[in-house]
């Protein structure tokens, strides 16, 4: 299995990113937001003959204004897709907490941009449920609407206000086939969905029917356990980007950490976070 050495120099690093990043000497251009060949300057930068800019190789990579070695960003990526705490995290790479706490945000920024670029319609046996994240003392209680195929090759969220028709069915527009099955627990947002071109059928879980809904009710407990252990606390202003996060470690699990999968996402343009 591919790994990421402490050991690793940040030359090693920076052709690893190269060979991601051009293609036929070709790399996307962040201004032009297309391939571009590139001319090499003098300094090690490149120069984009459209824009007329100059980028560095971490600004190709998505990693603006960054000042960490290339090494320690591609170790911190690691500890990133392996689900290490922060704590942890610091531990590792021997960087600060604040450090790692931002690094861990741009990643988390790369991981939307990627689920959104490759978002896919669930299909077939769909498993779908709410679920209440964080404390309503605190003012700090999201409803997050998630729905799963049932052999959880694709995963959906939404944040909405409440569990209300409405919300499901838009939800349902935008993210399955028409054609699919729907599987909930019965609750009056979910009464009403044939009209939508789907079918369903509900699970009473007060009468112990719980096997069809195990699926989504893995997904919370997963996602509940990772907010629990990686991060303690979250704001929900934050949640649809720990979310994101979740799908995209969820979603890759078996390919995250192989070497092309582990560079595409390295080098992944970002918006500074
Ligand atoms: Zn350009």
């Amino acid at each position: 299995m591919f790994t990421i050495h402490a050991s690793w120099s940040d030359a090693k690093c920076a052709a690893l990113i190269r060979k991601t990043l051009f293609l036929n000497s070709r790399a996307i251009c962040p201004s032009c937001e297309v391939r571009r060949r590139f001319k090499t300057l003098k300094d090690g930068r490149y120069w984009c003959g459209r824009c007329r800019q100059k980028y560095s190789l971490k600004q190709l990579a998505g990693l603006k204004g960054s000042r960490l070695p290339l090494a320690k960003i591609a170790l911190l990526t690691r500890c990133f897709l392996k689900n290490y705490p922060l704590a942890v995290a610091q531990d590792t790479t021997g960087l600060s907490y604040p450090t790692v706490r931002r690094y861990y945000d741009i990643f988390r920024l790369k991981a939307n941009k990627y689920t959104l670029e490759h978002a896919q319609f669930l299909k077939g046996r769909i498993v779908i449920d709410a679920c209440y994240i964080g404390k309503k003392r605190n003012n700090n209680q999201a409803v997050v609407l998630g729905a799963v195929e049932e052999d959880y090759t694709n995963l959906a969220f939404r944040i909405i206000p409440q569990e209300e028709q409405g919300y499901v069915e838009k939800f349902l527009y935008d993210t399955a086939c028409p054609w699919s099955h729907i599987i909930h627990d019965g609750h009056k947002a979910y009464e009403d969905l044939s009209w939508t071109g789907v079918t369903h059928e509900a699970e009473i879980h007060e009468l112990g029917q719980f096997e069809k809904s195990c699926p989504i009710e893995r997904i919370w407990a997963l996602l509940r356990t990772r907010i629990r252990r990686t991060y303690h606390h979250i704001w929900k202003e934050k949640l649809p980007d720990y979310l994101a996060e979740f799908r995209y470690k969820f979603l890759y699990r078996s390919t995250a950490l192989n070497e092309l999968s582990f560079l595409e996402f390295l080098t992944l343009p970002a918006p500074r976070a």
